[in-house]
């Protein structure tokens, strides 16, 4: 028998504990709204993204900043438990730790406050820092919770390196184009898309569209999350949707978290394209039959149980 060696991949990025309020509706301005249940969870994209790699088979390094306190503590420790290398966790001696307050209702509807403290503060002299493991990955993935200047760095060390960079361009904003011109594959949601290209994803031929767009601003491969009807993915080769997998959702927060770290190690596992956009397919839909963050990220034997029943959704 021969043991598959995990792939090495490296995640840049945020991490946030989630502060989750459930109430029977959201509070108004200045409204005391009484009768609410009290969670935490793990959660902001860089660390989502990092726990989904780890479970989905992963061998993962986080480089990210936390404060010294409590939440930083937890935070780490949790990264542990899923086996993350966090050597390149820093701890910053004034800033606290991310912190994301969740207000949800009992339709689902949400109001997030974030107050991204030390995520604020991981600079391009922590990527310097952490150049070397960098350079010796098979992939590296990055999101936009922390600030520009950080993700253009660490883009820039891959690409000399010839490491290949997903970019998660989430929560949306406008990117340079030499910063997208390093990207080989960008994955962004329906909302970051027309964010990006102008171009309002309604149907498969307006994500063909917004894809070409992409692409003509240097990305190799885009592959845009089209939510349970699963993505559209685009290269040189032409595009096609990819179908998702039909499961009883429950709470979508990070879906589109899991699916990055799912992809990221499917392809660093050599996976052909379309494939791996199944697999991160398979991991997001487990996800969002699961409460919270990172608790929802499913294990690699999860994923792969799911794409053996096979059934994806009939277009
Ligand atoms: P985000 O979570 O970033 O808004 P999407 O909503 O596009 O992104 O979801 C990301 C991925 O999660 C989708 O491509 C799909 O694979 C999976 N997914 C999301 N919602 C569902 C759902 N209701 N059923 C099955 N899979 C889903």
């Amino acid at each position: 028998m021969t043991t598959r060696r995990a792939p090495s991949i490296v995640v840049v990025g945020s991490s946030n504990t989630d502060m989750i309020v459930r109430l029977p509706r959201l509070p108004r301005a200045g409204e005391t709204l009484l009768g609410g249940e009290f969670l935490t969870a793990a959660g902001g994209k860089g660390a989502n993204q990092a726990v989904g790699a780890a479970r989905a088979g992963g061998r993962v390094t986080f480089i990210a900043r936390v404060g010294r306190d409590v939440f930083g503590d937890q935070a780490i420790a949790g990264l542990r438990r899923d086996g993350i290398q966090v050597t390149h966790v820093s701890r910053d001696p004034a800033a606290p730790s991310g912190v994301a307050l969740i207000f949800v209702g009992r339709g689902g509807e949400n109001s997030i406050a974030v107050a991204g403290g030390a995520n604020g503060l991981l600079r391009p002299a922590d990527i310097r820092n952490a150049a070397k493991v960098i350079r010796s990955a098979a992939l590296l993935v990055v999101q936009l919770e922390t600030p520009l200047t950080t993700v253009a760095a660490a883009i820039e060390t891959a690409v000399h390196a010839g490491v290949k960079v997903i970019l998660n361009p989430a929560p949306a904003r406008p990117l340079p184009r030499a910063l997208l011109g390093g990207v080989s594959i960008l994955t962004p949601n329906e909302t970051e898309a027309e964010l990006l290209t102008g171009i309002r994803v309604t149907n498969e031929r307006a994500a063909a569209r917004a894809c070409v767009k992409l692409r003509a601003r240097g990305v190799g491969t885009v592959v845009l999350t089209l939510g349970s009807r699963g993505a559209f993915v685009a290269d040189a080769a032409g595009g096609r949707i990819v179908p998702g997998f039909k499961v009883k959702a429950v709470d979508t927060t990070a879906a589109g978290d899991i699916f990055n770290g799912a992809l990221a190690v499917a392809l660093a596992e050599g996976g052909a394209l379309h494939d791996a956009v199944r697999f991160a397919n398979a991991a997001a839909a487990l996800s969002v039959t699961r409460l919270g963050a990172q608790p929802s990220a499913p294990t690699r034997a999860q994923i792969d149980a799911l794409l053996s029943r096979g059934r994806q959704r009939v277009r």
